[in-house]
């Protein structure tokens, strides 16, 4: 018979330079009994609301033969109205919020839009590990700037005007609160940022992935939407809202920024059953945002509890607090992984990582801490 023969290895395409060789980005997904490696809220639905979200997504089956609503304006709307009741500002229009699946393709999406050859986008480390790699992707420079040393990991607005003077970028990405440092900025280095960028036409993205952690009395940066028309907030279902799963992340801009994202956006990337699950979540935002005080005061207790025992503790605004380890970091993870408890070595070298759990996963955490990493 004419069988066709096994490829030559040689003949496989080469991918391009910055994607030869490298390994795609993600944290190990491990069957452990305490999963607190990447920031998920810990509790899940209650067996009502995912009957109400299962629902949801049937009907959406039935128009699963047509092509989903391109433009998502309710759940834009509803996106909107859910920003006027979390950060007390005036519910931002349909057309000044975009959505698309999860804050990572929304940063994407910008990059796509913002950046490309010739443009350079500034962070500042340590910063979330998926921000040179949307550069990477959209040929984008990446440039940081380094925040100040921990525990504190301080970034003041004179740090970032310097930065900004140095590289002039095309985009700052300022994370608050920041992960993987937890800490959050105060408006007064966002506003800096934003004028430094206003003569260049540059633009600032506040990434708030944790924000609707933040503690009582740090303020939001979409309170300054109105006063800088080159600022965009991004936020996130995936982490407050318990909903990583179903993959919703959103921008607030002035509309002619959404436009341009409009732009470089795939056809139809949001799909019907993402759409019909993200709303029904919103409508039900009582129960899954239910949890969020708990969760701070959980957090709170384990960053005074890991301070108790002497670790060097960075302040957190979100669902994961940043510990200096007194051993070796690896072997600390690794005697933790062997306890049941999977957190994450990320961030300066010596310094791990634990989002914060339900509190029987904080207290099993405590319990292998106190072997892992004696004092
Ligand atoms: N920004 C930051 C700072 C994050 O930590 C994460 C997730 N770890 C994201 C964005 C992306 O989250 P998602 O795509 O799930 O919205």
């Amino acid at each position: 018979a004419n069988t066709p023969s096994a490829p030559e290895p040689s003949a496989l395409p080469v991918p391009r330079d910055g994607i030869v060789g490298e390994a795609p980005y993600g944290a190990p997904q491990l069957e452990v009994a305490h999963a607190l490696n990447v920031n998920e809220n810990p509790f899940g639905p209650s067996p009502e609301l995912a009957a109400a979200i299962g629902s949801a997504a049937s009907e959406a089956a039935t128009g699963l033969h047509r092509y989903p609503d391109r433009e998502a304006l309710d759940l834009r709307r509803e996106l909107g109205q859910f920003l006027a009741e979390e950060s007390s500002v005036p519910a931002p229009a349909a057309e000044a919020v975009w959505a698309a699946n999860g804050s990572n393709e929304i940063m994407h999406q910008l990059l796509l839009a913002y950046g490309g050859p010739g443009r350079t986008a500034l962070g500042f480390t340590p910063h979330y590990s998926m921000y040179p790699e949307y550069a990477r992707d959209t040929y984008t420079a990446w440039v940081t700037a380094e925040r100040g040393p921990g525990p504190d990991f301080a970034l003041t607005a004179e740090m970032v005007t310097a930065a900004i003077a140095e590289h002039t970028p095309a985009i700052v990405v300022l994370t608050s609160p920041n992960n993987p440092t937890g800490t959050a900025l105060g408006l007064d280095v966002v506003e800096a940022a934003a004028r430094a960028l206003a003569p260049t036409r540059g633009m600032l993205v506040v990434d708030e992935a944790y924000g609707e952690f933040r503690r009582d009395g740090v303020p939001s940066a979409l309170s300054l939407l109105d006063v800088h028309p080159n600022l965009v907030v991004t936020r996130t279902m995936s982490k407050a809202f318990a909903l990583a799963g179903a993959r919703l992340g959103y921008l607030v801009a002035d509309p002619a920024i959404v436009d341009a994202v409009r732009v470089v956006r795939l056809p139809y990337h949001l799909s019907a059953v993402t759409q019909a699950v993200a709303r029904t979540a919103l409508a039900h935002r009582e129960e899954l945002l239910g949890r969020v005080a708990l969760l701070r005061s959980e957090r709170d207790a384990l960053a005074a509890h890991l301070a108790g025992r002497g670790h060097e503790v960075a302040p957190s605004d979100a669902n994961f607090v940043l510990f200096r380890a007194f051993a070796d970091r690896d072997d600390v993870f690794q005697a933790l992984l062997e306890r049941g408890v999977l957190i994450r070595a990320v961030g300066p070298a010596g310094w791990l990582r634990v989002s914060v759990g339900t509190p029987e996963d904080n207290a099993a955490f405590r319990t292998a801490l106190e072997e892992a990493d004696p004092r």
